[in-house]
């Protein structure tokens, strides 16, 4: 979000208006942002839309009336019905209404907004190149990028797979077939910010996933590779197959977070990945970079078992 206030020139006005505009910043806090999420249960509620993209509308009194950050009067919408509630499209009693009876009821269903020619995916200093399981407890991707069917029209033919449990085995978060189903329970919240390139999960249990995507320059991945050693001829080529788009850019999708089965833990962020086994004395391993090319896998097994306990790729 910009900071319109930072611009300011110095002088007693300004200064007092700088102020002024400091103490109400027309995004609300992450608390207000939170409440405003989960009355609607996290999708937009005017009937029939839904979209999990959510902005703020500023309604009672309007942000021109006065800045506030009162969460009785601002309501979560998406960014078009957001559009049409700033032309005057809703009451007041209209919004109430739609802030006391949300569209989503039970659970949040929407389709995937990230569905790129080519992708390639990086997890701490781990990068997966070509379709294929991301990551796997006991044989079960967590993560994983497909390709879908589509139209000769159409040239989107990235799909991705998530199946986000907690520790105990009960589904947070679904996306199948390019569709999110997120059913609306206690102590889980979801954030999907409206520019739709970044995507958080959280539960109670510690489980949390941030998927975030961006497009880099072909320079800019090898200087990212190089900078782990994992950067070669080979690798150049495999990225200009499998991750760059028509544009010439490479597609990336950056998996943060803490995923969680009865075995093992996996503790993301954008420069680390560590693994703890809780079978094996809760051994903790940090994960040596890696390159995963088409085809290339690592996983953890126990003997006796029909599946691996953890796999990546
Ligand atoms: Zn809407």
């Amino acid at each position: 979000m910009m900071c319109f206030w930072e611009s300011s020139k110095s002088g007693k006005g300004t200064q007092e208006m700088t102020k002024r505009r400091k103490e109400y910043p027309r995004s609300p806090n992450n608390k207000v942002k939170e409440l405003l999420r989960k009355e609607v249960n996290y999708g937009c509620p005017v009937p029939g839309c839904g979209l999990p993209f959510l902005t703020w509308h500023h309604f009672d009194p309007p942000w021109r009336e006065r800045q506030h950050q009162d969460p009785a009067g601002i309501v979560a919408l998406c960014p078009g019905h957001a559009a049409w509630a700033d032309g005057g499209a809703y009451t007041k009693e209209q919004l109430q209404h739609f802030k006391r009876n949300p569209f989503v009821k039970d659970r949040l269903t929407a389709e995937w907004p990230w569905q790129p020619e080519k992708m390639m995916v990086s997890m701490g200093r781990m990068y997966f190149l070509g379709t294929k399981p991301i990551i796997s407890f006991g044989g079960s991707p967590i993560i994983s990028i497909g390709k879908r069917p589509t139209d000769c029209n159409s040239s989107r033919l990235i799909s991705i797979g998530i199946h986000l449990r907690d520790p105990g085995g009960k589904t947070l978060l679904r996306v199948k077939d390019n569709m999110l189903d997120y059913p609306i329970l206690a102590g889980s919240s979801l954030e999907f910010p409206p520019q739709a390139r970044s995507f958080a999960v959280k539960h109670e249990s510690g489980v949390c996933l941030n998927l975030a995507h961006d497009l880099l320059s072909l320079d800019d991945i090898e200087k990212e590779l190089n900078s782990c050693s994992l950067f070669s001829i080979r690798t150049l080529e495999e990225l200009r197959q499998s991750a760059t788009n028509s544009d010439g850019l490479v597609s990336i999708m950056r998996v943060e977070g803490v995923l969680r089965s009865a075995s093992v833990t996996i503790e993301s962020t954008r420069d680390s990945c560590v693994t703890t086994l809780h079978f094996y004395n809760n051994e903790r391993c940090v994960e040596r970079p890696r390159l995963f090319l088409p085809g290339g896998s690592l996983s953890v097994t126990m003997s006796g078992e029909k599946h691996s306990i953890l796999s990546f790729g």
